[in-house]
């Protein structure tokens, strides 16, 4: 006889797993199945690994920089192996304890792929066995998209393989302007690699705030990051000495590895989703209400896979909430406005809010502040470097709608911006703050003079 459960979760990635602890934990009989590692993309190969490759690669300016404080630092030498060793030893005890937290709920893990059979039923592939359920989440997360095939595309790795390279490239190409083809770009340029940037668009980084793009261009390019724009790789040939790859200006590059950092999509294929009727939203993902809640009224879907915010707190706050909305008898929306993130490229990124672009198109008034300055330690280190800080202030109410920040720590500030914001706070609020000295923050409370205002004119 099938098995019968309340809640069948597919993916135990952010979403998945705190979906089915929270379930769990209200009285729910909860399966999830797992087709690769427990723990999901943040955990296995995104948010987690890349971290710890950034605090690796951010040595080599350290060991520099130290220099100007007095410091004689013998020539450092670097093993990428005994990184790649520690990183995997520290994700294997991660995903160890995301399964025992998982079991301790009293959550039954699964490790096999999960197929939707109806609306009721969830087929294991490997095993054959088929579970009964009352509700079904799927939260399958997203895959790297390598774009649309090319010659020598078998060359051509993505993120996932980046982790486990078994010897530091010398030379790399990194196609992509995203987060994650910046965020690599830094890695690999801090480790010691010559990096290629190659971007389809005018400027990396599309969507962020304009002014944040171009300093943060200029502060990579200042560590030696060569940031090709306009252009994409139209093929990748090996060669007795690496792979040649071939930009679309004719431009050729010789390199040792070629990564793609071109999007990614959301994890649907073959799941059984069309046969049961489930809905896709227009960019591919799953299509949902603000409850989670698919075209099929007892299966949900939450994190990458619906194609929202794809960023691992998000994933976690949609699984919880609904986990609260259908076992908690809480029905719980989450707020997807004001999010703030953070972009580990060198230097760092910390972004909230509107753009100033978005502000000035859609406010009538909008007044700007800003600055750019040479970070305290850079004084003695002598390292050419600046901050970059702006905030956008509704010019109607003196309400913050955007802060955006390149420098040191911006990941750490703006989690904390992002408290000010969500208390609705105004300029006001942020000059009568103290500022703490002597700290980069402070510069967030002490910008006194508008740098410039966009008034909308009035439709006649
Ligand atoms: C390189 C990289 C860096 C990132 N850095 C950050 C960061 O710094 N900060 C941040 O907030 N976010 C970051 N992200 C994004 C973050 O990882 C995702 O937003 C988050 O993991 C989404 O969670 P999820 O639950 O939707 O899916 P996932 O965490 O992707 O989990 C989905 C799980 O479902 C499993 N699965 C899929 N199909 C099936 C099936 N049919 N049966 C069984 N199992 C299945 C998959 O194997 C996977 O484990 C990064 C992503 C990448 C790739």
């Amino acid at each position: 006889m099938a098995k019968d459960v309340d809640l069948f979760v597919i993916g135990a990635g952010s979403g998945g797993v705190r979906a089915a602890r929270i379930a769990s934990g209200y009285g729910a009989r909860v399966m999830v199945a797992e087709e690769y590692r427990v723990g999901g993309t943040c955990v296995i190969r995104g948010c987690v690994p890349k971290k710890l490759l950034v605090y690796a690669s951010r040595y080599s300016e350290e060991f520099e920089d130290s220099a100007g404080f007095g410091w004689t630092v013998p020539e450092p030498s670097f093993s990428w192996a005994k990184l790649i060793a520690n990183k995997d030893k520290e994700i294997d005890r991660l995903e160890n304890a995301y399964a025992s937290n998982l079991e301790k709920a009293k959550v039954e893990i699964v490790r096999d792929r999960a197929v939707i059979v109806d609306a009721n039923t969830i087929k294991l592939v490997k095993s054959g066995e088929t579970i009964k359920t009352k509700y079904i989440l799927v939260a399958t997360g997203g895959a790297p998209s390598l774009g649309k095939e090319i010659e020598g595309h078998e060359h051509i790795i993505s993120s996932n393989e980046a982790f486990h390279l078994t010897e530091l490239p010398k030379r790399i190409l990194i196609q992509g302007g995203g987060y994650i083809a910046v965020e690599f770009a830094g890695i690999f340029n801090g480790l010691g690699s010559q990096v290629t940037l190659v971007y389809r668009g005018d400027n990396i980084l599309r969507g962020f705030d304009d002014e944040l793009r171009a300093h943060l261009r200029t502060e990579m390019e200042k560590r030696g990051i060569k940031i090709v724009t306009k252009n994409i790789v139209e093929g990748v040939e090996k060669v007795d000495h690496g792979l040649c790859v071939q930009l679309s200006d004719h431009e050729q590059i010789l390199v040792d590895k070629v990564m793609f950092a071109t999007g990614r999509r959301p994890n649907i294929a073959g799941l059984g989703l069309e046969a049961v009727g489930v809905k896709l939203g227009l960019t591919g993902g799953i299509a949902v209400d603000d409850y989670s809640q698919t075209s099929v009224p007892n299966i949900y879907a939450v994190g990458d896979v619906t194609d929202r915010i794809n960023l691992t707190p998000v994933a976690i706050r949609e699984g919880h909430a609904f986990a609260d909305t259908v076992f908690g008898n809480k029905p719980t929306r989450v707020d997807h406005s004001d999010v703030p993130t953070a972009v580990f490229s060198e230097p760092e990124c910390g972004v909230i809010g509107l753009t100033e672009a978005q502000a000035a198109s859609g406010l009538p008034m909008v007044d700007v502040y800003k600055t750019t300055f040479r970070p305290m330690k850079a004084t003695l280190s002598g390292r050419d470097t600046r901050t970059f800080m702006k905030l956008i202030v509704d010019g109607a109410n003196d309400r913050i709608v955007g802060c955006h920040i390149v420098g040191p720590d911006a990941g750490e500030m703006i989690q904390l911006v992002g408290i000010a914001m969500k208390m609705k706070a105004t300029k006001a609020d942020f000059d009568a703050t103290m500022a703490v000295h002597p700290t980069a923050a402070e510069e967030l409370v002490t910008m006194r003079t508008k740098s410039h205002s966009h008034v909308r004119q009035a439709a006649e």
